[in-house]
């Protein structure tokens, strides 16, 4: 068949013309899709969440940022333009079946989203598979009648903008009104100064140069000490980081809070935020410990500003499902996956997205000092920081140097750093356990040196009062099988220390030897800055101590009640978690430390000035049966009687 030429170069250019716009057209509606299917996702996922938590998970965590309910919309927005821009292309390139691809891949994505984060519990492939099938339904039902479906998404797509715009503003407009009530509290008395309270996270009192450590652990805490009081026996309310905020928060024993490693710290109880905030005082929260610490656990109620979740893209797109369901795979098939593929691909992923997560001291300390530069004067503040440093894995911050250890050149030592939470402890050796033992000293020693930096910046803020305390501290097989925290109540895990500074710095390392508990902290707070009127802390202000000096006999303090409810969190497979937990209780005084296990009354009496390692179990030692008898009742009158699992929640 023959053509005439010029015939035909202008029919090709007429159809150029026509096609290309059509093609482009496609193209474009699949990148509108795209829009669509990723904010529908984001807000199917919020969805799922709220609805979670009030049906569901009523008094569980959210495990996330607070700012989720724009978070997780727009993080979905972004991977799904991101998807859709692909998909675009291939419409572009294959018109005719390009397009019916796209959408059936973005409505799988979209659904996707949408169940993993309304089933948890469900086997992330079978939610796959379940996403395809709807998918494809969905999909089908739809083009058959196009004309409808199109009117519909645009009526929906106008309601729920409608929808987001109202609430965004409502929450814009609350949250106005809210910093209008803090702006406008009556200010406190002049003069009234500032107060700082530092949780070191995870620091064991024994592992510091500040209380004899035979490795320079702490050298800016021993300056820091030197100009205020040093308390030698303090010890936290419990070994685990939750129960031992609350007490530092409310003045309360854990069995009062019922906060558990499953629910976060209850109402009940005032906390000292609350009250000062009340009292004309500036609070502000930064936090770096977000599994128990973050606003979700309980901890903010009274912060006029609590920064926790780092603010960075990776934390970010660990918001949407698509990202956290695949890399929490990722991480259940470590033990699974060849290791030099293991290491080759996902461990690095798996770590980027860990650091992600991570914020560093120095992170929080740029935050508090931000926020300290950009607060009213004329208010003083109450600020508590939480770094996370030293807490496992063991991994030196950016730029950090190893001072006692060394970099792992191994496997099996990069194992022991990255995985030190999930690694079966039994199988350890001496060598391994100390290697361990090593990085978490450089932690300790790295945190310190930020620690040094944000102390030198405090003369800078006005008078201030600054305590530096920890909520727990770490084990590491001193006893056999005791590994980490929340795991025991031995010394190794509730001596922690406590450092007390004035704003003028003149206590000029004091040192208090008697045996004081954390849980003394809200009282002592309010009676230093002179607010202990109405204060709703129980307790006695461990300031008798050093105000004592001139002449007064110090009162008591509260005795140093330790409590835990253990649990296999630290054992690999995680639904023994709520399986097999056991009470225990301890009650330490300058002479002994009692221990006991609730349910079938298991004793351990230890010789507190003698024996710091706690290796000689006394409890059966007639000569000391006038210690174990003091020790037994004071427990068992504050507590109540014995300490039930009924008495905590999960
Ligand atoms: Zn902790």
């Amino acid at each position: 068949m023959f053509m005439v030429p010029g015939a035909a170069t202008q029919e090709n250019a007429r159809a150029r013309r026509f096609v290309l716009p059509i093609r482009l057209r496609r193209s474009l509606n699949i990148l509108g899709l795209s829009v669509c299917c990723g904010w529908l996702a984001g807000l199917g996922e919020v969805g799922a969440i709220l609805l979670r938590k009030h049906l569901v998970d009523i008094d569980g965590f959210y495990r996330m940022s607070q700012d989720f309910v724009w978070l997780i919309p727009v993080t979905d927005l972004l991977i799904f333009l991101a998807i859709g821009v692909p998909l675009a292309l291939l419409g572009f390139a294959w018109p005719a079946r390009g397009g019916p691809l796209a959408g059936r891949i973005l409505a799988t994505l979209a659904l996707l989203a949408v169940i993993w984060r309304a089933f948890p519990g469900i086997y992330a492939p079978a939610g796959l598979v379940l996403a395809i099938g709807a998918a494809i339904r969905l999909a089908s039902w739809l083009e058959r009648d196009s004309a409808a479906f199109r009117r519909w998404a645009w009526r929906g797509w106008i309601l729920v903008s409608i929808v987001s715009v109202a609430t965004a503003t409502t929450f814009l407009h609350a949250d106005r009104l809210r910093i209008r009530r803090v702006e406008e509290r009556p200010l406190p008395p002049p003069g009234s100064p500032n107060v700082l309270l530092v949780v070191l996270d995870t620091v064991g009192a024994d592992h510091l140069s500040l209380y004899g450590y035979h490795r320079p652990t702490s050298p800016a805490l021993d300056q820091a000490a030197r100009q205020g009081v040093r308390f030698d026996r303090a010890r936290a309310t419990s070994s685990w980081t939750l129960p031992s905020h609350g007490s530092m928060f409310t003045g309360r024993w854990p069995h009062e809070l019922s906060s558990g490693w499953m629910t976060p710290l209850d109402t009940t109880h005032r906390t000292l935020a609350e009250y000062l905030g009340s009292r004309g005082y500036a609070t502000a929260g930064f936090i770096a410990n977000v599994f128990y610490c973050a606003a979700d656990g309980g901890l903010a109620r009274g912060f006029d500003e609590y920064r926790d979740y780092p603010r960075n893209a990776r934390s970010a797109l660990l918001m949407s499902s698509l990202v956290s369901r695949p890399i929490a795979g990722l991480r259940s098939m470590e033990d699974f996956v060849a290791l030099s593929m293991n290491i080759a691909i996902f461990r690095p992923l798996l770590l980027a997205m860990d650091d992600g997560r991570r914020k560093s001291a120095s992170e929080v300390n740029r935050e508090f000092l931000e926020w300290a530069a950009r607060r009213r004067t004329d208010r003083p503040f109450f600020a508590f920081l939480n770094l996370f440093d030293a807490h496992y894995p063991y991994k030196l911050p950016d730029r950090a140097i190893h001072r006692f250890g060394t970099e792992p050149v191994t496997a099996r030592q990069a194992d022991l750093i990255e995985r030190w939470r999930s690694i079966e402890k039994p199988s350890l050796t001496v060598e391994e356990t100390a290697f361990a033992r090593d990085a978490y000293d450089d932690c300790l020693a790295a945190q310190d040196e930020q620690l040094g930096t944000l102390l030198d910046e405090i003369p800078r803020l006005g008078p201030t009062w600054v305590i530096i305390t920890a909520d727990h501290g770490e084990s590491f097989g001193e006893h056999p099988g005791v590994f980490g925290h929340g795991s025991s109540l031995y010394r190794s895990q509730v001596h922690v220390p406590l450092v007390i500074i004035p704003p003028d710095r003149n206590l000029s390392g004091q040192v208090v030897p008697e045996t004081v508990s954390l849980r003394d902290l809200p009282a002592t707070i309010v009676d230093i800055i002179h607010l202990e009127r109405e204060s709703p802390f129980p307790g006695e202000s461990l300031a008798t101590f050093w105000k004592s000096k001139n002449g007064s006999r110090p009162r008591r303090p509260s005795p140093a009640l330790s409590e835990v409810v253990l649990t296999e969190l630290l054992q690999p497979d995680k639904s023994r978690m709520l399986r097999d937990r056991q009470v225990w209780a301890a009650l330490a005084d300058d002479n002994g430390t009692y221990i006991r296990r609730q349910d079938n009354g298991q004793e351990l009496l230890f010789d507190a000035r003698h024996d710091m390692q706690e290796t000689g179990n006394l409890a059966s030692d007639p000569t000391r049966r006038l210690l174990l008898d003091r020790l037994r009742t004071t427990l068992d009158s504050l507590t109540d009687g014995p300490l039930t699992l009924d008495r905590f929640r999960p």
